[in-house]
């Protein structure tokens, strides 16, 4: 599911493309930043910026070798909320899959159950960061990059 544009001069809908959706992703997490894109078909330039608020408390990426961040961003169908991580670009439509992501990696590496606290029944919620490990950042790169071929994760 890409973000979609309206074109402030012509008014035509579209879908940038991957590169500059990734960099809209990414602005979004962050709730700040300035991305320039041009219009498709009236070719003006368009300077888009992220409406979501900065995330309250982001969760550490479940994904092996990804040590970003995941927020909750409003998704543009249907109003559903999404959860997307602004470094790998995964995101999860249903928070369960997300939380049966955030299970199996600790399962793997020990060193990440530094970041989530166990919430009610499957749920986890983010531990405060100064709990997390001190060398997280490196320990995860040394993980194997993720298999997925997908964003959309579940
Ligand atoms: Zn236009
Ligand atoms: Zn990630």
């Amino acid at each position: 599911m890409r973000i979609e544009i309206t074109c402030p001069n012509c008014h035509h809908c579209f879908n940038p493309n991957e590169a500059i959706d990734q960099s809209m992703r990414k602005a979004q997490v962050r709730g700040e930043g300035l991305v320039m894109l041009e219009c498709s078909a009236c070719f003006s330039d368009i300077a888009w910026r992220p409406n979501a608020s900065p995330p309250e408390t982001p969760f550490r990426c479940p994904v092996s070798h990804c040590s970003g961040w995941v927020s909750k961003l409003l998704s543009d169908e249907m109003d559903r909320s999404v959860l997307a991580c602004g470094e790998c670009g995964s995101e999860w439509r249903d928070p369960i899959n997300f939380f049966i992501e955030i299970t199996e990696i600790q399962a793997q590496y020990a060193y990440r159950t530094s970041c989530y606290r166990r919430g009610s029944s499957i749920e986890w919620s983010p531990a405060p960061f100064d709990l997390e490990v001190a060398d997280y950042e490196q320990k995860v790169r040394d993980e194997p990059l993720d298999q997925k071929t997908t964003f959309v994760r579940g």
